[in-house]
């Protein structure tokens, strides 16, 4: 393994864009895939019960920490699953098992934890009850957490022991793939930039470090072992060039680093020609499509809302995070998409069964159709809500008329006789077979939104979140364009509102293009939304840098 310390330039994939200058925090993903496994001697069986008792003190006190800060800083429903994970871990018929397979196997305690705790999670996984399913997912999280400390790794940053160690706070991720679980997992108010080995444009990761206003990069192959924590970094994710130990004069070609951060940018008007309405993943982060005078949520991706939690959201819970963001938005339209899980928005919670190919498995609609409780829960919760404001539902990755029509019968069949408001019931055209039958869809739905990270996928076979296929994964086709076309025209025949919910509607170039095509709005991520009125009310060509300095020019005045 070489560690540079000299600057050396690389070039990856930009995910997230924005320039970034900071040590870096070297994330450690691959721990416990070959734990210290073994049997004893018996004159070490006191000893070995005596690790397992130290562990399971450290993390229970490790968990009062977090219950009490997560309760403080995101909500006490968030506090409670890390609650769960103490009782299990005080649970006495699970301590016992430990202590037992010690005094009579001879495991030592890494061992006696790992089979105890796989036994009681493949009995849980054994029943068909989705809460107890999830319960399971707390106990590989509680045997994660007790191996940590037995094998003295750190929970995720390489140096965590370490009394240096900042755990990302103004630093620089590098991990080797952000998935939406660890994007969530880190503090990431604090952190300067990411890093990593893999992970496409489209991936949820990369939307939500947009959402988050972090620069990412990835596609740099073995990026963990070039550096130490505390190796300087520029990252600029407009580019995707990562420099590692930039020199002086290499740090003053880069005046983006002077300035303010993004969140203090100030918020440009409404403008006439397109409708900008706002992209979001958490209810709590609703205040930011506020600042920026969004005139809507065209896509709210509640799933993100169950990633955050790392559970199952109870009907209580969904309808305090959606009438939150419904009051916040007054009046203006808020459409939420309902739970797209499958492809790589894997929602460890639920323990899915393994899917050959999950891109084409049981995900989207078919995914809520295959999981009525689920979905009921969230029809519920949505059609309370309706009583505070005007609910757009929105079904993903619908595939046909038929589809849509049983999406809307269970939603009415599953709200009948809760008190409701005005719900309106439309679908992401993200499937290439929706899109060419928009004509008809048109005739039945509320409203339409283009997804065009699916639909670009599934047009054109190519992975989203694959940077090495990333060439493949643009919109620069005719036919990508005339099926765009065929849909814009499919919405104004109908006279039903369409807009364009995947990424690149916020990039002005194909913005100006939407607008061509006849399309009045879109939604992108919060932060986009100022760049993007610039740049459409200003000459159709600007570049993302010139509109970039339009926009600086307009707030330094
Ligand atoms: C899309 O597919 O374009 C979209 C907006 O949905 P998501 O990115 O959440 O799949
Ligand atoms: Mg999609």
């Amino acid at each position: 393994m070489v560690k540079l310390n000299s600057e050396t330039r690389f070039k990856g994939l930009p995910l997230s864009s924005g320039v970034a200058f900071a040590k870096v925090c070297l994330f450690n993903e691959r721990r416990h895939q070959n734990p210290p496994v073994q049997t004893i001697r018996t004159k070490e069986v006191l000893q070995e019960k005596e690790r397992v008792q130290k562990a399971l003190g450290i993390v229970r006190e490790r968990l009062d920490v977090l219950i009490e800060s997560v309760k403080s800083k995101v909500g006490p429903a968030e506090a409670e699953i890390f609650t769960a994970q103490k009782m299990i871990l005080q649970d006495s018929a699970l301590q016992r098992r430990i202590f037992e397979h010690i005094d009579s196997k001879n495991f030592n305690a890494e061992k006696a934890i790992i089979s105890s705790l796989d036994f009681f999670e493949s009995k849980i996984m054994q029943m068909d009850n989705a809460y107890l399913k999830e319960r399971a997912s707390d106990i590989g999280e509680v045997k994660r957490r007790l191996l940590d400390v037995l094998t003295n790794l750190n929970p995720s940053f390489q140096c965590a022991n370490e009394s240096y160690c900042l755990r990302g706070k103004n630093r620089i991720v590098i991990a080797e793939e952000l998935t939406p679980s660890l994007t969530m997992e880190l503090n990431t108010d604090y952190i300067r930039g990411f890093v990593t080995d893999r992970g496409g444009v489209a991936s949820h990761a990369a939307i939500l470090a947009r959402g988050l206003k972090i620069p990412a990069v990835s596609g740099i192959p073995n990026i963990h072992d070039l550096m130490f924590c505390g190796t300087d970094v520029l990252i600029n994710g407009d580019t995707g060039e990562v420099i590692l130990w930039p020199t002086e004069e290499t740090l003053a070609q880069y005046p983006e680093l002077k300035l303010p951060p993004p969140e203090s940018l100030k918020a440009v008007e409404p403008i006439a020609s397109l409708k900008v309405m706002a992209n979001l993943s958490l209810a709590k982060t609703v205040k930011e499509a506020v600042h920026h005078k969004a005139e809507g949520i065209g896509l709210y991706r509640t799933e993100f809302e169950f990633f955050a939690a790392g559970k199952l959201l109870t009907e209580e819970e969904q309808y305090e995070r959606y009438v939150s963001v419904l009051k916040a938005m007054h009046g203006k339209p808020v459409y939420f998409r309902m739970l797209d899980i499958g492809g790589d928005k894997n929602a460890p919670f639920l323990k899915l069964p393994k899917e050959q190919n999950p891109y084409l498995g049981f995900r989207g609609s078919r995914f809520l159709l295959g999981h009525r409780d689920l979905f009921k829960i969230q029809a519920r919760a949505l059609a309370r809500a309706s009583v505070h404001g005007r609910i757009h539902v929105m079904y993903p990755m619908v595939i046909d008329v038929d589809q849509f029509l049983k999406l809307k019968k269970a939603f009415l069949e599953d709200t009948t006789g809760i008190a409701s408001g005005e719900i309106k019931h439309g679908i992401m055209f993200e499937v290439p077979s929706a899109c060419l039958d928009a004509a008809e869809l048109f005739k039945l739905i509320d409203f339409g939104s283009i997804g065009t990270n699916d639909l670009i996928q599934y047009l054109f076979a190519v992975d989203r979140d694959n940077e090495s296929v990333a060439y493949d994964h643009h919109p620069n086709r005719k036919i990508f364009w005339s099926l765009m076309h065929h849909v814009a025209h499919a919405a104004r025949k109908h006279r039903k509102p369409l807009s364009v919910c995947g990424e690149l509607a916020g990039i002005p170039e194909y913005a100006h293009k939407l607008v061509r095509e006849g399309i009045r709005a879109v939604s992108v991520a919060p932060k986009v939304i100022p760049l993007l009125r610039v740049a459409i009310k200003n000459k159709p060509k600007l570049s993302r840098r010139k509109t970039q300095h339009l926009l600086l020019k307009k707030l330094k005045k």
